[in-house]
């Protein structure tokens, strides 16, 4: 049986990526500040740091902002009812 790589529609896009630039659009808004993209054409995840950098959407990252939103949230409903 011959294997087919599962990732070789992945590879190409991320020759576009590559060449072109990613085409990043928001996919998850943390907070006033932060955000995460998503590249609309390998699908690759980013994410604003503290530091104001551009890093990628990684597990710990994730975590960081999911923290980060509930807190934005909480602060958010704070300010409305007070
Ligand atoms: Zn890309």
């Amino acid at each position: 049986m011959k294997s087919k790589s599962p990732n070789q529609n992945f590879s190409l896009t991320s020759l576009y990526c590559s060449t072109f630039g990613h085409r990043f659009e928001i996919s998850n808004k943390i907070t006033n500040y932060t955000n995460e993209y998503k590249c609309k054409s390998c699908s690759q995840e980013v994410t604003k740091v503290a530091s104001g950098d551009i890093e990628l959407l990684t597990f710990k990252n994730k975590e960081i902002n999911k923290c980060l939103s509930e807190f934005f949230k909480k602060k958010l409903q704070y300010a409305s009812t007070h």
